[in-house]
């Protein structure tokens, strides 16, 4: 098998297979597998003979979800160039010294997007044409099939290119799913970014599955539900605030016949699983993982039914270890550094960067604990831990706290400079319209559940919170409460 199991080689197997099911739709087309992989084909040629991409070029995609984005991806992998997924929410800047730091050579890009200078640029026009001229002639296997780069979400710092894994056999990505029930032919609406680790490995399932991608190019919970049932959609892969707006939408008339709906990429607040099950019913799925180990953990809708807040088990063929500072494991239901090791570990970063490494596991800088049924909990990042007064906070646990209050739409909880303590506690709190909560009665609801150190001093009320692309809160854009009076 000379293609391997990257995306090339799974839509070519999966065009021998199933020619006529349709591959990918969005609000603008549709596109069996067969004319997928001829369009793919076709813009790949185009590529190679009139835009000059050689293999091993990194090629950055800068692109909403859609139809071209998929096209895109497999024609630059055809050709042995590496994609470079690009976050869509990338400042000018940011852009500047992403296309810097990973060598790119082209952007194809979305319309409202321009590449930085000294890259090419190939707008959606231009790449339409690139198809409908495309030289003649067959592509033929390449030398090597290109490796994806997917950029980490750049939460703590600048986006960093980790390279994808491409699977060695069906295994590790069977792995990912054991413990969802994905059938061949699904019908899956991909929400969540496809330049996201998420959102990518979503994709690789799908196509390993042949199945139909349905895709917008923005989320939008009135049209989501809208197409889920328009083209009847059994699956849905998505991100934890996509399903708290999916909550917000009336219930329409006719329910999408979704058997799973996975969620990633950030904490699944507790209240919001139960919720979500109590109308969608038992389908809800957490994953746990990250743009470096793919994924480390499965919780499904029994796991969330017993302990909301878990992010489950590890699937088959993954290890996940809970060690103190010295490497030592912990015992359940203490909290340690969270571990992982698996066949999709990615294979390094693209700029020298490197990641802590212990007996094949990767540190994945976030703490977590077991419990004594082996459930996995992320409690958060490490380097988000709160040290007020000398006590260790994580934010999530007084963020699940205040969820829990029914005017609560959205909260983040972070640490604040303090003379006295070090750290003092923030918390930001979005209310449901109509709901109505004082400070002192945000404080007392913790008071009543924590420790005196968990309550937090500063309560402030916003309109939203500042998120990135794939819902995630962007804690360094919270306004700074102002000093407390000495
Ligand atoms: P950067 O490394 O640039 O700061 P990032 O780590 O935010 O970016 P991602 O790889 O997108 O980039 O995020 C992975 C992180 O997201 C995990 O390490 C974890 O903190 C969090 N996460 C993902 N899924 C879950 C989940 N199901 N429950 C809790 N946390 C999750």
């Amino acid at each position: 098998r000379r293609w391997g199991f990257g995306l090339a080689g799974e839509l070519r197997q999966a065009a021998a297979r199933d020619p006529g099911r349709l591959a990918v739709v969005d609000e603008r087309d549709a596109l069996t597998y067969r004319e997928l992989l001829d369009r793919a084909e076709r813009l790949a040629r185009a590529l190679r003979d009139t835009a000059g991409v050689r293999p091993g070029d990194r090629v950055g995609l800068l692109c909403r979800n859609s139809v071209g984005m998929i096209e895109t991806l497999v024609a630059v992998t055809s050709l042995g160039a590496d994609p470079v997924l690009i976050n869509t929410g990338l400042s000018g800047h940011q852009l500047v010294a992403v296309a810097r730091d990973q060598e790119l050579r082209t952007l194809i890009h979305d319309d409202g997007f321009a590449p930085p200078d000294g890259v090419d640029g190939i707008g959606e026009a231009s790449r339409a044409a690139l198809i409908d001229k495309a030289p003649p002639g067959p592509l033929g296997p390449p030398e090597r099939e290109g490796r994806t780069i997917v950029l980490t979400s750049g939460t703590t710092g600048v986006p960093k290119g980790a390279l994808r894994r491409t699977p060695g056999g069906f295994g590790p990505l069977c792995s990912m799913i054991d413990r969802i029930p994905l059938r061949a032919g699904e019908r899956v609406l991909i929400a969540a970014p496809l330049f996201h680790t998420w959102g990518y490995a979503g994709l690789q399932i799908a196509l390993a599955l042949r199945a139909t991608v349905v895709l917008r190019r923005k989320f939008d919970p009135d049209d989501a539900l809208a197409a889920m049932v328009r083209h009847e959609c059994t699956a849905l892969v998505a991100v934890p605030v996509m399903l708290q707006q999916l909550m917000e939408v009336a219930p329409a008339g006719t329910r999408p016949p979704l058997r799973v709906v996975a969620v990633s990429g950030s904490a699944l607040p507790g209240g919001l699983a139960t919720r979500f099950m109590d109308r969608y019913g038992d389908v809800l799925y957490n994953l746990y993982g990250s743009t470096e180990v793919s994924w480390a953990s499965i919780a499904t809708p029994a796991d969330l039914r017993a302990a909301p807040n878990t992010a489950g088990r590890p699937p088959h063929g993954t290890r996940v270890a809970v060690l103190d500072a010295a490497g030592a494991p912990v015992p359940a239901g203490a909290s340690g550094r969270l571990f992982v090791g698996n066949e999709m570990l990615f294979e390094g970063y693209t700029n020298g960067r490197s990641r802590e490494v212990r007996d094949g596991l990767l540190a994945t800088g976030d703490l977590g604990h077991l419990d004594a049924a082996g459930r996995v909990f992320v409690d958060g990042r490490e380097d988000d831990m709160i040290v007020s007064g000398g006590e260790n906070v994580f934010p999530s646990e007084v963020e699940n706290l205040l969820a829990d209050l029914p005017q609560v739409r959205e909260v983040a909880v972070i640490g604040v400079d303090d003379a006295e303590y070090g750290s003092r506690l923030a918390a930001y709190l979005v209310l449901h319209p109509g709901g109505a909560l004082t400070p002192d009665e945000v404080r007392d609801h913790v008071r009543g559940h924590r420790a005196r150190f968990c309550v937090p001093r500063d309560v402030v009320f916003l309109p939203r919170l500042p998120r990135n692309a794939t819902g995630k809160v962007l804690t360094r854009d919270l306004p700074r409460p102002p000093a407390p009076p000495s």
